[in-house]
């Protein structure tokens, strides 16, 4: 992992932004600032403080030990809170004669309000502050969200031989959840979304006690996580023969995937990539049934930039990881959504969900 590199973006951020010091306090955001493994986790009381030259990680003593053997050799020194992390860093700010400070636009309001009183000077916010990099992937970052992709493609096979008729849809995101996480997921980046029939027609339904049906379609949206990377992929699936209906709205959300998935290249506008899929839709007259953009960039959050859906302002960028994420949702009906995650190089895309996209009868 290049941290040297991160750090001198992240200081090239602040000069053009003029800013002197940065505080920044999301987790994701400091796994990747420091490249820390086995240190962060979402419940982490920690900081990074950066200026011109000073590159200082602050944590309690809950984390202090294995913060100083991550920190060992690297750019970062740690800095041991013993009452409270923000108070200490905007004194220590107030020492260095620091009057100005920026934070990360998501930072808590209520963190933000404290800092603003302890700090002696002025706080503002900068948008994406690090969120922005981010997108742009290293290799060793892309190896980890692939080996995440790996493991969510081998328990989708493994679904294929569990799901049946009777199963609740909760017993079958237990078993989704158990497979993955044997095979070497690190926790769930996000609760595997299992829903069957007409819950499908929710596209972030909570897996209940409704029990698979034949003629059921199961919409299976999950993923793994690897080193702090996640990977995200849905398939559907049917219980037994399709309907000609059903048939024909898989085929228009396949369609509309491939075509979302060949859009996806270096330089173009998300909303391009957008359109590319939601044409496919409205073409077969599904366009008033899906309700969401139509992917997103995936890293050490499950959603982070870019956002690619009709009102994206962003292009994509060589380096990027992102899904293609086309669903139809009929109330009361069925869902259908099939997701694919890629990532943007060499003038187009590499694929890291290699699951098959036939429509499968179980
Ligand atoms: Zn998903
Ligand atoms: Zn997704």
């Amino acid at each position: 992992m290049d941290i040297e590199g991160r750090i001198r973006k992240l200081r090239r951020r602040m000069e053009d932004e003029r800013a002197t010091a940065v505080l920044v306090s999301a987790p994701a955001n400091l796994r990747y600032l420091t490249g820390f493994d086995g240190v962060i986790d979402d419940g982490i009381n920690g900081a990074c403080l950066v200026t011109a030259d000073v590159t200082r990680f602050y944590t309690d003593m809950r984390y202090a030990d294995a913060a100083a053997a991550a920190a060992e050799g690297g750019p970062w020194e740690v800095g041991v809170q013993r009452e409270n992390l923000y108070v200490e860093v905007c004194d220590e700010l107030h020492a260095m004669d620091v009057d100005s400070l920026a934070v990360e636009s998501s930072v808590p309001y209520g963190r933000f309000k404290f800092i603003s009183e302890q700090f002696r000077g002025a706080v503002r916010v900068l948008d994406h502050l690090v969120e922005d990099f981010r997108q742009i992937k290293e290799d060793e970052e892309v190896d980890r969200i692939a080996a995440a992709a790996a493991i969510a493609d081998e328990a989708f096979r493994h679904m294929l031989g569990y799901i049946a008729p009777g199963k609740t849809e909760s017993e079958i995101a237990l078993e989704l959840e158990f497979t993955m996480r044997r095979n070497g997921s690190e926790g769930m980046p996000f609760s595997p979304i299992v829903a069957s029939g007409p819950n499908g027609a929710h596209p972030h339904a909570i897996p209940g006690p409704r029990e698979v049906q034949p003629g059921d379609m199961i919409v299976l949206d999950f993923g793994a996580r690897v080193g702090g990377y996640c990977s995200d992929m849905t398939r559907t699936v049917c219980v037994g023969k399709p309907t000609d209906e059903q048939r024909r709205i898989y085929d228009a959300v396949l369609a509309a995937n491939e075509a979302g998935i060949a859009a996806v290249r270096a330089g173009m506008p998300c909303v391009d990539v957008d359109k590319a899929g939601r044409d496919v839709l409205a073409q077969r007259g599904f366009g008033d049934y899906f309700t969401h953009g139509i992917g997103h960039g995936v890293g050490l959050d499950i959603h982070e930039l870019p956002t690619i859906g009709p009102r994206s302002t962003q292009s994509l960028r060589d380096g990027a990881v992102v899904t293609i994420e086309p669903g139809v949702y009929v109330e009361g009906v069925a869902g259908v959504r099939i997701e694919d995650l890629m990532v943007v190089d060499d003038g187009g895309h590499r694929r890291l969900t290699n699951a098959p996209k036939e429509l499968i009868e179980i």
